[in-house]
């Protein structure tokens, strides 16, 4: 079953076609990948899923039209990003930032308890720090809390933007790694990634857009068989 089904979207900054009739899907459990250079549209892809940005087209998530503006009403129907630049609050300090994760959704009390404890399961860097200001952490901290943030809303789909951007190759594997166990645990991911080796070593399937299109979909095992 598809999970997330993306038919015909399309969408413009005044004159600017950004996206031209886009189709994706992503089935239940997969990790898909959205390839391409910069400016092909492959934010303005996830915005317009997220409703941060107005298009035209059906957006279906789980079997249900997602409603097309309001990022917090599409946040609790289970869908959550990680925004570029990562979205934190960088004078708040850790603990509030996963907070406002779980506040997007409405949580509170043991049930924040648990989740919290999930999320520094999975970021262990993110437990020595969490009474730190978030901008004091390093970039791939940053991210670290991004996703944890993101997590804080336990989402059945995420979505992130450039997640390896402006990070060393070492911290970026790590946290890659760590998106591959919450997919093989279950979670269906969305990853839009300029580095087509990194996302291709962890994707199920890729699209490949240009110029506000999907010029090619592709499979990772038969790119990572030849490389
Ligand atoms: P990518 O994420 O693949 O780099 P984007 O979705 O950011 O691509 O951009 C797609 C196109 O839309 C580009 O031509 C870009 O210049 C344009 N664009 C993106 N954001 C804006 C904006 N806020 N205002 C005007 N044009 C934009
Ligand atoms: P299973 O259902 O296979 O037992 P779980 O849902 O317990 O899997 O999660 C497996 C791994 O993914 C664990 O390491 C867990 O911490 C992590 N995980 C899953 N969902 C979340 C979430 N919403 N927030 C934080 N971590 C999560």
């Amino acid at each position: 079953p598809k999970i997330l089904d993306v038919e015909n979207l399309s969408a413009r900054y005044g004159q600017v076609v950004a996206l031209h009739g886009v189709s994706i899907n992503i089935r239940a459990g997969e990790l898909v990948a959205v390839l391409g250079p910069n400016g092909a549209g492959k934010s303005t892809l996830l915005r317009s899923v997220m409703g941060l940005t107005t298009s035209t087209g059906s957006v279906r998530f789980d079997d249900q039209s997602l409603p097309r503006r309001g990022t917090s009403r599409i946040a609790r129907a289970g869908v959550v990003l990680v925004p570029e630049g990562r979205g934190i609050f960088a004078p708040m300090s850790v603990a509030e930032n996963l907070q406002l994760g779980a506040y997007m959704i409405g949580g509170r009390g043991t049930e924040f308890e648990r989740r919290r404890d999930r999320v520094l399961t999975l970021f262990p860097r993110l437990r020595e720090r969490l009474n730190q200001t978030s901008g004091s952490l390093s970039g791939g901290e940053q991210q670290m809390l991004a996703v944890g943030r993101a997590m804080m809303a336990e989402p059945r789909l995420l979505l992130l933007d450039e997640p390896s951007l402006g990070l060393a190759p070492k911290v970026t594997a790590e946290i890659l790694e760590t998106l591959g166990q919450l997919n093989r645990s279950g979670l269906p991911i969305l990853l839009v990634e300029q580095k087509a080796p990194l996302a291709l070593k962890l994707a199920n399937r890729a699209y490949v857009m240009s110029n506000g299109r999907i010029s090619a979909e592709v499979d990772p095992r038969e790119i990572n068989s030849h490389a």
